[in-house]
């Protein structure tokens, strides 16, 4: 299924204002995926395409345990090339769940109500926190939720909603609205105090990357008059501001595609409306910048490219210039597994697609394609998935907490002029971390477990207040329209 933004409009952005430079930049590593086979260009695509073959001992090991023990994996898409190749391979029924924050949640009370006794949670600290606090409110509270790592794994998202700026924000929307009805939208990436926090201030629905354009489009269908809210990513923000200005241009009967209520005058009120934080964002796709995009227009222009809305407006522009040509898509980590994957099953040829988003997708991304060129492929078709980072993207960090991270210290690597495309916060998981707690459980020594082990810091009322905002966006899920409820504090 594509995203919404992917549906946009084929005359949005015209790339006649773009600016060139001339670079003589390097090509970036890729890896190129055969139904059979794996064949890494560069260094870097070396690194992920060892470890989609792992280490079977390593496999074993693990799995034993998994089973023995009833230890369920829950996991987010951007682990490291090594720890999901592994956590793939383990053979333990429902016990190894990969995907996205809002999933994952899910899916642990899925796994304990299928009888797994404990739960390791590879991701950041709100993902493990609100696994705890989510399985407390289920009645499972003595099933223990374990962390890889004994110290803090942040996230510059969910931290950027955590200060008082945000906090402020929100207080001076509210101010600023006057008697007039108003709704905050909060990104999905958050902890629960934050978005108990929100809904303190501010009626509060939760969205995804793949459904904020949908929330905010059938938030003003259904409240013509409210004031709209949007946080904390600003790079989210930003594109969705660029979205709605760009829609305020087209026919009514173009509108009508996107939501039959809407009309250019309805697209004006909304954008009057709105508004966004700006001092947020991921420090990933934070860097997918010009020199990336330059590099990009310069190498692969005959390449798919995709974008995760949480890119910075050159790379978002980049992408919706190939939506015109079905060449690209906008949205979630799912929505640019989807696109791949669809692109691969409606053709025989092979192509290239560049990765918009965090490369620990590779690893399910490679596996869902080679399926689909079992089952779909013409006999050499391949698949290119380029990275949109350094060649030799590994340097040391002085941060002693995260100790070396992905990509090199300047230029295309992690640095803000672009290019590291992976997220050293999840990256602190590791296989030796999950190794351990998995000895430990298997060994039964509960004193050194309890370092890794998840406590509940969120009070009940809390809790209570943070799942309204993600209730009311599941029910817009399932009905396409929001309850009376989510617009009152
Ligand atoms: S990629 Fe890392 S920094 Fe970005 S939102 Fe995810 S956890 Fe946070």
């Amino acid at each position: 299924m594509q995203s919404l933004v992917t549906n946009f409009s084929k005359s949005f952005f015209k790339p006649a204002n773009l600016r060139f430079l001339s670079t003589a930049a390097q090509k970036f590593p890729s890896l190129i995926i055969s139904a059979n086979e794996y064949i890494p260009k560069g260094a870097y695509a070396e690194r992920q395409a060892e470890f989609l073959k792992p280490d079977l001992n390593a496999v074993k090991k693990i799995d034993d345990v998994l089973k023995q023990k009833k230890i369920a994996v829950n996991a987010h898409f951007y682990m490291d090339a090594e720890l999901q190749g592994i956590i793939t391979a383990c053979q333990t029924p429902n016990g190894v769940f990969i995907a996205d924050s809002l999933a994952m949640a899910d899916q642990c009370v899925k796994q304990v109500k299928s009888g797994f006794k404990s739960v390791a949670v590879l991701g950041v600290d709100f993902m493990s926190a609100n696994a705890r606090a989510i399985l407390d409110k289920e009645g499972f509270s003595n099933v223990p939720v374990y962390k890889t790592s004994t110290k803090p794994i942040g996230c510059s998202l969910a931290e950027a909603a955590e200060k008082d700026v945000y906090k402020s924000y929100l207080l001076t929307e509210k101010k600023k609205a006057g008697n007039s009805p108003i709704v905050n939208l909060i990104y999905i990436n958050t902890s629960l105090p934050s978005k108990a926090m929100a809904q303190d201030i501010i009626p509060t629905i939760s969205c995804t990357s793949a459904n904020v354009l949908r929330s905010v489009l059938q938030i003003a269908a259904q409240k013509p008059d409210c004031k709209i809210c949007y946080g904390p990513d600003s790079y989210m923000g930003n594109n969705l501001e660029v979205m709605l200005k760009h829609l305020t241009t087209q026919p009514d009967s173009e509108i009508k595609k996107y939501h039959p209520a809407h009309n250019q005058k309805s697209i004006a009120k909304l954008l009057k409306n709105f508004s966004y934080f700006k001092n947020g964002n991921c420090i990933v796709h934070h860097m997918f910048g010009e020199k990336v995009v330059n590099n990009i227009r310069e190498n692969y222009d005959d390449a798919y490219i995709t974008a995760h809305f949480e890119v910075p407006g050159p790379m978002f522009q980049l992408a919706m210039e190939k939506i015109q040509k079905n060449s690209g898509t906008v949205g979630s980590t799912s929505d640019i597994l989807n696109f791949i994957i669809n692109k691969a099953k409606s053709t025989d040829e092979s192509f290239k697609v560049v990765l918009g988003t965090e490369s620990g997708m590779i690893t399910k991304l490679s596996q869902m394609i080679q399926k689909t060129l079992k089952e779909h492929g013409s006999k050499n078709q391949t698949i290119e998935v380029i990275f949109p980072v350094s060649n030799d993207a590994v340097t040391v960090s002085n941060d002693k907490k995260l100790g070396i991270v992905p990509g090199v210290c300047g230029g295309e690597g992690c640095s803000t002029e672009g290019g590291c495309a992976s997220c050293p916060y999840m990256k602190m998981n590791t296989i030796d971390g999950l190794l351990h707690v998995v000895e430990m459980l298997n060994e039964g020594k509960t004193e050194e477990l309890k370092e890794y082990e998840v406590k509940n810091k969120i009070s009940d009322n809390i809790v209570d207040k943070a799942l309204k905002p993600i209730f009311a966006m599941r029910y817009f899920q399932k009905n396409k329209e929001f309850p009376e409820w989510a617009f009152q504090s």
